[in-house]
């Protein structure tokens, strides 16, 4: 079954999309923790980190690049920010399709924003 993730890509439910290209799509948390919290997500339904393969490689990359577009998009590049990948159990993830946390628009305290 499709995550909850690939139907706000695919537009069959609503999602605040700020960026898409042929490789990621990113779109604003439900639940923002920062004035600024945007989730990057890779088009492919990867589940996790753990299933990243190299074919993977240029979704990863342009993970980062949308990051530092979107950034620059919601005047939040100067000050800085916080990019966050949950992975699984441990690291608390939710929604199990792969997706990048970019958080800002105010100091963020060291290390965790919650
Ligand atoms: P994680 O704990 O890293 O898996 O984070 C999942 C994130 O997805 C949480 O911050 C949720 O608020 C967010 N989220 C869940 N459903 C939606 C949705 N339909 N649209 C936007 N963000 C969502």
């Amino acid at each position: 079954m499709a995550s909850i993730f690939s139907k706000i890509i695919a537009g069959e439910i609503p999602g605040d999309i700020v960026y898409q290209d042929e490789l990621v799509t990113a779109f604003r948390d439900i639940n923002p923790q920062a004035p600024t919290h945007i989730l990057i997500v890779p088009n492919k339904e990867i589940p996790t980190v753990n299933e990243v393969t190299n074919a993977d490689e240029a979704a990863m990359g342009r993970m980062i690049l949308a990051a530092k577009k979107i950034a620059e998009q919601e005047g939040i590049a100067a000050n800085g920010y916080r990019l966050i990948v949950n992975c699984g159990n441990h690291g608390h993830q939710e929604v199990f399709h792969l997706h990048m946390h970019l958080v800002g628009g105010r100091p963020l305290g060291p290390m965790l924003y919650r």
